[in-house]
């Protein structure tokens, strides 16, 4: 019988993956407190998802716990268990104020991570806290993800709450627009009144998921919201490749989470 890897390594599929989470990590997720991470990782697996990106508040704390948990599961074979790719990445504050993923290489650790945030200047007594803020601006933060073999993906670009890339004041804007260092944003919508400088962006959605229970169908739960990637897994390369093709990118989004 052909192990997961291998089956999942066969070639081009559709993957279900929520790029977008929070884990009881970060400061805002009060209703995940005492959650463990195997009960979180099987909160995905419920769902269907294939691929999940751990994206907590400007902290990496988690993400060794959570493979740890995964390679558990995947030994002792509980009937609920099913392949998981997790991407380990992190929510940055910027210093003007809003939010950007940054997703890494699968063998990224919690170190690795906790060792970027010091280096932009993310203040280490406030890890997991949404208003914990780099030292540097959205333009430089991007770079610096991707000089460290990240993707930056800004996040919730065009939400009305704000902490949105389109929230930004114009003349930091436009050079971020300009440039070519955004392949992939995160939105709901439908780019109606987007700048038009803009390079062709992907576009993918994440459940920004706050809680596990999804009890209540308009709050944020794993895979309430996510995106069809036609991808090869395995490597962050393929992924983002997908993300930034129309193609190969669905975004599946319930009618009630529309702004
Ligand atoms: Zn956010
Ligand atoms: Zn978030």
């Amino acid at each position: 019988m052909m192990s997961e890897e291998k089956e999942f390594s066969a070639g081009y599929r559709w993957l279900k993956c929520d790029l977008h989470t929070h884990t009881p990590a970060s400061c805002d997720t009060p209703e995940m407190k005492g959650v463990s991470e195997s009960e979180w990782l099987c909160a995905y697996m419920k769902q269907q998802i294939d691929l999940v990106a751990i994206t907590d508040h400007n902290t990496g704390r988690w993400i060794d716990p959570l493979k740890q948990a995964y390679s558990t599961l995947k030994h002792d074979k509980i009937p609920s268990f099913r392949p998981l790719i997790l991407i380990p990445g992190v929510e940055i504050t910027t210093a003007d104020g809003i939010h950007i993923l940054a997703l890494f290489d699968p063998s990224v650790t919690t170190s690795f991570v906790e060792n970027f945030l010091t280096n932009i200047g993310s203040p280490a007594d406030a890890r997991g806290d949404s208003s914990c803020t780099a030292a540097v601006g959205a333009l430089a933060l991007i770079s610096r993800i991707i000089t460290s073999g990240g993707v930056a993906i800004p996040a919730h670009i065009d939400r009305r709450r704000g902490k949105g890339l389109l929230h930004l004041e114009s003349e930091l804007l436009f050079p971020i627009v300009e440039s070519s260092s955004i392949r992939v944003v995160e939105s709901l919508t439908d780019g109606h009144g987007w700048p038009t400088g803009r390079r062709s962006w992907g576009v993918i959605a994440g459940s920004d998921s706050h809680t596990l229970s999804s009890e209540d169908p308009y709050s944020r739960f794993p895979g309430c919201i996510y995106t069809m990637l036609y991808t090869k897994p395995g490597s962050l390369k393929n992924l983002v490749q997908a993300c930034a093709h129309p193609d190969r990118t669905r975004r599946v989004i319930p009618d009630h989470y529309l702004e």
